[in-house]
């Protein structure tokens, strides 16, 4: 299945189009470049790269400009081997739907899909698909050509007089114009048997098989199928036993062959299960393997369930452009998204079929088991984090709930922690390089350590002569803690040490300020606030605008 469109928009006058279009396709995201529109889904700074990444990431792509600059953008990556998705240029105001790229994964299907939501005649130009009202070489969901090159020569024969039989069932030929004939020399066949090549034959794999297995690597699969005549193609999925979800072997193998992995409980054999998943099939058993092959494709998202995904996540400080594209990449698969509501919010907008779980700050323990219960149920789950997940935020919480846990299904959960540009770091290169040389992170919150640790640590630090970054500096609950480390630091450090303050950064109304330490009052500076503190050796300069760069030299002056 494709993954959802991206439609492209240059400007707002092509918004209501892009609209329309994503009334037909709900899962759609429509993109916007930044600044000139409004109301889009998501906003994007280049549109060359942006088309380009999308393109890579094998996502369709529905661009409402000139055909010219689609070609242009997408020039230089065509020749790159891998993903062809559907590419397709549609005029501004819905006028011209033109199906550019990507004919073997639907371009044409989707150009008369757009057409007929804009009421306009898509410009197919298929030869192949126009005199048969079908593109031979792109079966349907749930079926797989099984030689391209072979089918490419195969429709060029019919386009030049031959004509054609169907063997098996291929419901979705019925509407075709084909140049049909009982005495033909050409067939198409439809069947999951593995059968050799032949010029004369279009052979089209249903996707009507899977293969049941506890534990199996790529090859057992393989000589699996092979013994039973079956082609890899036809495979729909692989099941295996819901204790063996973390298997890598298994994941390999499923990725190799290109399908799902999908998983049941086994109460009693494999052939058991295999029965239960799939109680019309015809089974055949092999030696590590049950085969069970069904009448018609399989659609594998209804075998079994799949292994659950828990991401957690860091969004950067907050603008956009600062979040790795791997994060993008799984708020995107997400089915679950959890978190503090003020990051929750960051991280959307979210389509209508993504869940929110919004929770107060606090509850951070509760947040991550409820994260693995959604996770083990099969979900794709995510937990959002300001900055890095693993600096003061949700990744060690979602750790120490697993480590807590005794419950195997969350053990099997695929856990995976992304980072993220952390606060200290945002804000020290908007500064320059405060953070050039040693330095130490530290949150100033006494909420979940015992204050006297704080001081001790902050006097060693100081006396380290360490650059300091303070999270969480001051709070509402929390007024005084800052004054007191500044007693500390002070006894250690000169008044005049840079000390730079970033609230906000990367946010809407971020200032940055340099301040001395003599100068530094706990006024300055709230929970929004990151607190950089110089070392003995950090020192500033103005830049042209007079505003100053901050840095601390990579060198340390020898001790004599
Ligand atoms: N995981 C986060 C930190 C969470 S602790 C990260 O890696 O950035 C929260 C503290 O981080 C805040 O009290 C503040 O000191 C700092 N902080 C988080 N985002 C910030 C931002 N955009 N600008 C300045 N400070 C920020």
């Amino acid at each position: 299945m494709h993954k959802a469109p991206a439609i492209i928009i240059l400007g707002p006058g092509s918004l209501a189009t892009a609209q329309r279009i994503q009334q037909r396709y709900p899962q759609a995201v429509i993109h916007g470049l930044s600044g000139r529109v409004e109301g889009v889904d998501q906003t994007y700074a280049s549109f060359g790269d942006t088309l380009r990444a999308l393109y890579q990431q094998d996502t369709p792509i529905i661009a409402l400009c000139a055909a010219g600059i689609v070609i242009r953008s997408l020039a230089c990556v065509l020749s790159e081997k891998g993903v062809e998705p559907p590419v397709l240029a549609v005029a501004e105001d819905g006028s011209a739907v033109v199906p550019l790229l990507g004919g073997l994964s639907g371009v044409n299907v989707m150009a008369r899909e757009i057409g007929e939501a804009l009421g306009v005649a898509a410009a197919i130009t298929t030869s192949g698909e126009l005199r048969f009202g079908t593109c031979l070489l792109n079966p349907p969901q749930g079926y797989a050509l099984a030689d391209i090159e072979q089918g490419k020569r195969f429709v060029s024969d019919l386009l030049a007089g031959e004509t054609v039989r169907v063997e098996g069932a291929a419901p979705w030929l019925d509407q075709a114009q084909l140049p049909a004939s009982e005495s033909a020399r050409r067939t198409i066949h439809v069947g999951h048997q593995a059968r050799a090549s032949s010029r004369d034959e279009l052979l089209i794999h249903p996707r009507s098989v899977v293969v049941g297995v506890d534990t199996a690597d790529l090859q057992g699969i393989r000589a699996a199928l092979k013994d039973a005549g079956i082609a890899e193609q036809s495979l729909a999925c692989l099941l295996a036993s819901e204790h063996a979800m973390a298997d890598a072997a298994l994941h390999e193998a499923a990725q190799a062959l290109g399908v799902a992995l999908r998983f049941a409980a086994k109460p009693g054999d494999l052939r058991g299960m295999v029965a239960q998943a799939l109680p019309d099939a015809q089974l055949i058993e092999q030696a590590n393997a049950v085969i069970a092959v069904a009448s018609a494709p399989v659609d594998a998202e209804r075998i079994g369930r799949r292994r659950g995904r828990l991401a957690v996540i860091g969004l950067g400080p907050g603008a956009a452009e600062l979040m790795v594209p791997a994060v993008k990449a799984e708020l995107a698969r997400a089915q679950d998204i959890l978190g503090y509501e003020t990051y929750v919010r960051m991280a959307g907008p979210f389509r209508a079929d993504q869940v929110q779980h919004c929770t107060d700050n606090r509850e951070e323990m509760q947040r991550a088991r409820h994260a693995f219960e959604l996770a083990a149920q099969g979900r794709s789950v995510v937990v959002v984090s300001s900055g890095d997940p693993g600096v003061f935020a949700m990744a060690a919480a979602v750790l120490e709930a697993l480590h807590a846990s005794s419950d195997p299904a969350w053990q099997r959960v695929d856990l995976e922690i992304l980072p993220g540009v952390s606060a200290s770091l945002a804000t020290a290169a908007q500064a320059g390089a405060p953070l050039g040389h040693d330095f130490c992170v530290m949150s100033l919150s006494d909420n979940l350590k015992p204050w006297s640790v704080i001081e001790h640590r902050l006097d060693l630090a100081a006396q380290a002569d360490l650059v300091l970054a303070f999270y969480n500096p001051i709070s509402r609950s929390r007024p005084w803690q800052l004054g007191r480390a500044l007693e500390i630091v002070r006894q250690h450090r000169d008044g005049n040490t840079p000390v730079v303050l970033g609230r906000d950064i990367g946010r809407p109304g971020q200032t940055l300020k340099v301040v001395s330490l003599a100068e530094l009052v706990p006024e300055m500076v709230d929970m929004r606030t990151m607190v950089l503190l110089g070392s003995s050796t950090t020192c500033q300069f103005p830049k042209a605008d007079g505003t100053p760069w901050v840095y601390t030299p990579r060198w340390y002056p020898s001790a004599e």
